[in-house]
């Protein structure tokens, strides 16, 4: 069993699949009062698990970040996988409304009667039979660092620019981050149904901060489209595979999973819900999960329309329904 820097008496019994009572008494024993809500430290916390015959291994949070992520995989145990394609840009410039619209492009999205929900982050399979992963970004200044990290995660941006205002502040920001994380970009010239759209402007603008676009002798692909009529879509997924080849994204799925985490809330009558993105191996139902200091297992899995599944594998976006609650933004491992 894995004792983080400090653990609630609860979650220690928990993790030893021990009484609580059981666990403050032992506490007493070494002459340690605490009451099953309050926490005690790592080092207290391996003594009681040793003493009721558990093995114990410390983790600190940095521990976390760099020692359990486990040994690189070598050349041969690595399979094509699909591309993490982020989508970025200024608020209100149709970012969830174009993830919306290619959702519903997805072949099995007439089958399951559409989309009931927004989400964070799924996996669509394309008419034309390739898998591309999705992930949204809070378009709120607040969100800068989950931004970023977005970035981080993925393997192309699309930079979502409305074309009846152009390039704003969080297309500029989009644009550095992008560039930070070594990320190509694809610009996907939004609104191009509304009367005042102007996507050459779009273009223009854009060059400003060094996209230039392929009507400009660059090599940025650039696609004029609609979220609302549905214009360009296929083109926008021709750009998205275009890029994702060049790139020849590979993982190994036979492994222990590690990933990020999307999203995360806490959901009336399902408790702790998150949308995870596998980087690599493969999750299953039942895992047992680290989160920066915090562990739990895995209670269920689920797609983005909310069927249940069995495993999860690399560049999945599954849904979890876990305990405790995984924080957003922060690496998991399984
Ligand atoms: P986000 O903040 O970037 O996620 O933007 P939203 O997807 O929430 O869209 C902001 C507003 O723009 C909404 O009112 C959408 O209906 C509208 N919108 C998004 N895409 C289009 C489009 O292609 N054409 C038109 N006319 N409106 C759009
Ligand atoms: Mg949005």
């Amino acid at each position: 069993m894995i004792i983080p820097d400090t653990i609630s008496v609860t979650e220690l019994a928990n993790r030893m699949a021990e009484r609580t009572a059981d666990v403050v008494k032992e506490l007493m024993k070494l002459g340690v009062m605490a009451t099953a809500t309050q926490a005690v430290d790592g080092e207290t916390a391996e003594l009681i698990a040793q003493e009721l015959g558990h093995r114990a291994q410390r983790v600190s949070d940095s521990d976390v970040e760099s020692g359990l992520e486990g040994a690189d995989d070598d050349e041969a145990s690595l399979k094509p996988r699909p591309p993490v394609v982020t989508v970025m840009g200024h608020v209100d410039h149709g970012k969830t409304s174009l993830l919306d619209a290619i959702r519903r492009t997805d072949v099995a999205a007439g089958e399951s009667g559409g989309i009931t929900q927004h989400i964070g982050a799924y996996q669509i399979n394309t008419a034309s039979g390739n898998l591309i992963t999705f992930i949204d970004t809070p378009g709120h200044e607040a969100f800068t660092e989950m931004r970023s990290r977005g970035a981080d995660i993925t393997d192309v941006v699309i930079l979502v620019v409305a074309a009846d205002d152009s390039v704003m502040m969080q297309t500029v920001e989009a644009i550095n981050h992008a560039k930070a994380a070594g990320c190509p970009v694809i610009v996907a010239v939004n609104k191009c149904d509304k009367p005042e759209a102007d996507p050459k402007q779009v273009r223009n603008d854009l060059l400003q901060h060094e996209i230039i676009t392929e009507d400009f002798g660059g090599d940025v692909l650039c696609v004029d489209v609609s979220a609302i009529t549905g214009q360009g879509l296929d083109k926008l997924e021709e750009a998205i595979m275009l890029q994702a080849e060049l790139l020849e994204l590979k993982a190994n799925p036979d492994r222990a999973a590690t990933g990020v985490v999307v999203e995360a809330k806490v959901e009336r009558g399902r408790g702790s819900v998150a949308t995870l993105l596998v980087q690599r191996g493969t999750l299953k139902q039942g895992d047992i999960f680290v989160i920066g200091a915090e562990s739990g297992r895995v209670r269920a899995l689920l797609d983005d329309r909310g069927k249940t599944l069995k495993v999860a594998v690399c560049e999945d976006p599954p849904t979890i329904l876990a305990t405790p609650l995984p924080r957003t933004g922060l690496d998991c491992r399984f």
